[in-house]
């Protein structure tokens, strides 16, 4: 993702933060002075939510770990106010599986809970009349910190067990229709649920709170995206990288001018390359790299080109192709046999040509 700024990392999984979480760093020291608040107060509440964020990376991390043990990589775990996100390389399509890694997130946030519960006198504070209660949680202090704390992460298994997409809820939901049904149709189950819900939210949010408002919104978008993910996946189904591939391409030497590339792009309908030294794939040259120099003729194909690239093996499920997108800007990648050696490029364009003309094949058009 754009703006992020990197942490460091756990378990060997990349931790970020968006540039915008200091908005919300900002904001909550606006409220605090708004409301009159002194500089503790503001430390406190700004601890407070860095600790938060703090659960939701252990919360990302109960997902990417438990992941893992399927052996499914994870690139990055992104905060943003809003929450955190993993980035996993791909959701296991075991119904068990997904169920276990749906689940591992909020429980994280059961188990922090069940801690703060230990040190949280929550029984004093049920006992206290509501006026006095209210005097000790607008007091600024630890205690009341780790109050918010458990009420919060009580709230983030609330929230995330709404059975609604994106939320860990709509694929626990999933997960336990796919037990009887194919994926293809439990997404769509579970993605009309989410969208019901979202309505519900819609206008629950317009009579009494606008932050249902925003919820609806990211759960219909959710909802809409993940069942338009599972569709493409069941298209691509029992399809190899090889029937996609494209084998009548044009291979660069590192040494060809940029020149030659621009008239080559002209005279034809390709727009990214692969680079050859021999019989070695060196790097690829991209559209929009090549655009951006296309006024430095003096240039070569070396001095631009990427080396940095991922190859798709021709044998391999044409899924692989979009296990890899997630991960990338760039579309396009060389297709290696066996042997390594190059047999075509892939991209984008191609592949969606390529559905397009088995789905009206095979609908008999
Ligand atoms: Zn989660």
């Amino acid at each position: 993702m754009k703006g992020t700024l990197k942490l460091g990392s756990v378990a060997g999984i990349k931790i970020e933060v968006h540039w915008t979480f200091t908005l919300l760093l900002l904001w909550v020291v606006f409220l605090d002075i708004q409301r009159g608040g002194n500089l503790s107060s503001a430390i406190l509440n700004i601890i407070f939510i860095l600790l938060l964020f703090v659960c939701v990376v252990l919360h990302e991390l109960g997902h990417a770990l438990t992941a893992r043990r399927y052996n499914i990589a994870t690139r990055q775990i992104t905060l943003l106010p809003i929450g955190g996100v993993a980035s996993l390389e791909k959701m296991p399509e075991k119904p068990g599986q997904e169920l276990l890694v749906a689940l591992a997130g909020p429980a994280v946030n059961v188990l922090i809970a069940l801690l703060l519960l230990a040190v949280v006198p929550l029984r004093v504070y049920l006992g206290m009349d509501a006026e006095s209660l209210e005097q000790l949680i607008n007091a600024p202090s630890i205690e009341t910190l780790l109050f918010y704390l458990l009420i919060a992460n009580i709230m983030l298994v609330a929230f995330n067990l709404i059975p609604a997409f994106p939320m860990d809820g709509g694929r626990v939901f999933r997960a336990i229709l796919s037990f009887t049904m194919d994926r293809t149709k439990a997404t769509e189950i579970a993605a009309s649920l989410g969208q019901v819900l979202a309505v519900v939210f819609f206008i629950l949010g317009l009579f009494y709170n606008p932050f249902l408002v925003l919820i609806a919104l990211f759960i219909f978008i959710g909802a809409y995206g993940e069942s338009k993910m599972v569709k493409q996946t069941s298209l691509v189904e029992g399809h190899v990288v090889a029937e996609a591939t494209l084998t009548n391409i044009t291979v660069l030497h590192p040494d060809t001018e940029l020149s030659e590339v621009v008239d080559i792009i002209i005279a034809g309908s390709e727009k990214d390359f692969v680079v050859m030294d021999g019989n070695i794939i060196v790097g690829l040259l991209y559209h929009k790299d090549i655009l951006k120099n296309a006024k430095n003729v003096s240039l070569k194909v070396r001095d631009i080109m990427n080396t940095q690239f991922k190859a798709l093996r021709a044998s391999a499920a044409l899924q692989e192709f979009f296990n890899l997108l997630a991960g990338e800007r760039n579309l396009f990648f060389p297709v290696i046999d066996k042997k390594g050696s190059l047999i075509g490029a892939i991209d984008m364009s191609n592949v969606s040509e390529f559905l397009v003309l088995k789905a009206q094949a095979t609908s008999g058009i």
